[in-house]
Parts: structure tokens; C-alpha cells; sequence
């Protein structure tokens, strides 16, 4: 069955790690904040982009909503590609004060669905954002798929190599109980586990997932 794998290997990897103490963020709006500038950078990169806006006074819903566009692509320039993520924070600005007052506590009675679509139809916001803005910053039992996700579900055969994102989230979504918090610490610990043995070349000697059945020769890019 599938729900006892993947109770199995969440066993082993919190034995293994312990918990991750996700998301890194003071406030549901950092969080927000660093999810959409986590996109193709380091996580490094995004801290000294967030405490540059921290600096500035400017990590607030309605500063950011107000400032100039070209400031703040200069305030988050360390995250990297900064003035096309400057743009994805205004769209996501745009829409939480056009829809719902600038207010994020007006959200909690959006339903998860009808909320996921919304923050998908937002331009640059794509399903790793979304999903994270659910799980890690509104507590939505939604789980967040990303490239160590995959890795590790299919090499160890869970689920074909031509799943795509939501038939991963699928996968660990409807198999496990839909608990946010269980969520959030299964995400961060794949996200251990791919940093540290299943790479692109799999380092499966003394991974905590060694003795589970698993393919031995694919290599991921
Ligand atoms: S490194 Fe090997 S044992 Fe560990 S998760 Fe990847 S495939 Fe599995």
C-alpha cells in the first residue's frame, strides 16, 4: 500500500534528520515573501534579499503594495532575477488588495480549492509558490512538490517517471492524513534527504532510505 511506504519513509528520514523547523520567516507575509523569491535561487540569496527589505522598514503588505517598481527590484536584487521577481511580488500585492482589503487574515475563510486557483491565476505565481504559500503561510493542508520530491518518489518506484507535478502531489496528498503540519515537516525532510544522499547521483550508502526497495542507476539532472 501506498500510504504505508510513504509512512515508512517518513519514519525513517524524521528518525534519521529530526524535525526541520520549516518555513524559515517571522511572519506569514515573509513567508510569502521568500516563497516567491526562493524561485531558482539559493535560499542564502533570498535571506539577504528579505533582510534588505527589513532594513528598509518595507516587509509590510501595504509598503510593498505602494512602492515603485524599480525599487523594490533594487531591494530584492540579491535574490536574483530582481526585476522579474519584483513584478511577481506586485502581482501578488495587486491581488491580495484588489480582492481581499491588503489583509491576509481575510483569506482564512477562502476555501483551499477556490484559494490554490486564485493564487495560480496570478502571473509568475506557478504551483511550487502556490502550494508553498498554502502549506507554509495560511496552514492549508496542501503538499508542496519540488525536484527532490520527484527524485526520490521515483526512484523509489512510487509513482512513474512521467508524473508530473499534480499527480505528485496526488501521490503524497490523498495517501497520508491531511494534516498541514505532517505536510510541512514530509516536504522539508525530502528536501534534506535529496540535498544530502539522493542527488542527481544517488549517494544511497548509509541514506536512511538505503533498506527500502529502490532503483540504483538513474541519474537525475
Ligand atoms: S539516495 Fe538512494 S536510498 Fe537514498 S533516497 Fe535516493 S535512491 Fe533512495
Amino acid at each position: 500500500m501506498i500510504s504505508e511506504q510513504l509512512n515508512e519513509i517518513y519514519q525513517l528520514l524524521f528518525e534519521h534528520f529530526g524535525p526541520q523547523h520549516w518555513w524559515p520567516g517571522e511572519t506569514q507575509f515573509e513567508i510569502i515573501t521568500g516563497a516567491i523569491l526562493t524561485q531558482n535561487t539559493n535560499w542564502a540569496n533570498v535571506e539577504k534579499a528579505i533582510k534588505s527589505l527589513k532594513s528598509a522598514d518595507l516587509l509590510i503588505p501595504e509598503k510593498l503594495y505602494r512602492i515603485d517598481l524599480s525599487r523594490l527590484a533594487e531591494l530584492i536584487r540579491p535574490a536574483g532575477y530582481y526585476n522579474i521577481k519584483a513584478k511577481r511580488l506586485k502581482n501578488f500585492m495587486n491581488w491580495l488588495f484588489e480582492n481581499y482589503g491588503g489583509e491576509l487574515a481575510n483569506l482564512e475563510n477562502v476555501d483551499t480549492d477556490r484559494l490554490r486557483a486564485e493564487l495560480l491565476s496570478i502571473k509568475g505565481v506557478g504551483r511550487e509558490t502556490a502550494d508553498s504559500i498554502l502549506l507554509y503561510a495560511l496552514d492549508r493542508p496542501v503538499f508542496v512538490v519540488d525536484a527532490y520530491t520527484a527524485r526520490i518518489a521515483f526512484r523509489h518506484e512510487l509513482i512513474e517517471p512521467q508524473a508530473d507535478y499534480e499527480q505528485l502531489r496526488e501521490l503524497f496528498q490523498s495517501n497520508l492524513p491531511q494534516e498541514s503540519k505532517l505536510f510541512n515537516e514530509y516536504h522539508a525532510l525530502l528536501v534534506r534527504l535529496g540535498k544530502e544522499f539522493c542527488r542527481a547521483k544517488a549517494r544511497c550508502p548509509n541514506c536512511p532510505l538505503e533498506k527500502l526497495p529502490h532503483m540504483l542507476d538513474i541519474e537525475f539532472l
